[in-house]
């Protein structure tokens, strides 16, 4: 069996100390792709230069979070284009909307988000895309500005989730799915086309149960696609098979 963490954080500094032993641990737990999300552009530089070592398994995402849409400039954005064009970079991501962190600068959020949006278009790279408390303006944006991409770590409903797969988007569900409180997350699991479902760690946070609490890292995505394999009410080995072809197609831009 092998698995895919299509969301991890692995050039944080939280996992500065400790790398290789968390790369070993990627290997024994045979996690055979795993997207490694960037957030800055020498965070992106260092994830490239990481992947060379491991093409086949590690593929690298860069985009500016809403987060920083307090100290993003014209300068950020330009080289942020830049480094996305690049062959070595596979995604555009994490973007999105974050209402809950940054209440006000809404419309400087999405205007952000959609300029990203084009420059995705124009690389011809799929999205990844945070959105927290903003699910509606998110859909909204994403159905006008339409590329190919996933919802990270979705928040949203099954309605929602339904909604965000007929415009050809995948959802990855991480951590929460496997928490006792998390209705949605285990209701989107189980009620979505199951060709658009993915798994992530969102690594170093979220860790899913029985880490829950702990620094989370991709060697601990079996604990998320066991979870989802019962709530789908088919065995883990084909999850995660299915999760792996659809990985293969996400990266295919298909
Ligand atoms: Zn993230």
């Amino acid at each position: 069996m092998n698995y895919i963490d299509s969301h991890a954080h692995i050039m944080s500094e939280e996992f500065q100390e400790d790398f290789d032993a968390v790369i070993q641990r990627i290997h024994d737990a045979n996690i055979t792709g795993i997207m490694i999300v960037t957030t800055k552009a020498e965070e992106a530089l260092r994830a490239i230069e990481f992947a060379k070592s491991d093409p086949a398994r590690y593929k690298v995402a860069y985009g500016i979070h809403p987060e920083d849409i307090r100290t993003v400039t014209e300068a950020d954005i330009a080289r942020m284009e830049e480094i996305v064009s690049m062959d070595e970079i596979a995604a555009v991501g994490e973007i999105g909307l974050d209402y809950h962190w940054e209440k006000e600068m809404k419309e400087e959020q999405k205007e952000l988000f959609i300029r990203q949006i084009e420059i995705a278009r124009k690389v011809n790279k799929p999205i990844l895309v945070h959105s927290r408390d903003a699910i509606q303006d998110t859909y909204d944006i994403m159905k006008e500005h339409r590329v190919k991409g996933l919802m990270h770590c979705f928040p949203g409903s099954l309605e929602m989730g339904i909604e965000f797969t007929k415009l050809g988007y995948y959802i990855a569900l991480g951590g929460a799915v496997t928490f006792k409180n998390s209705r949605h997350a285990k209701e989107v699991c189980a009620g979505i086309d199951v060709t658009k479902l993915l798994s992530e760690t969102d690594c170093p946070y979220m860790a899913p149960v029985p880490m829950r609490g702990k620094r989370n890292e991709p060697s601990y995505i079996p604990y998320i696609v066991k979870v989802m394999a019962e709530v789908r009410g088919i065995s883990e080995d084909e999850m995660a098979a299915i999760i792996a072809e659809n990985y293969e197609r996400f990266l295919e831009g298909r």
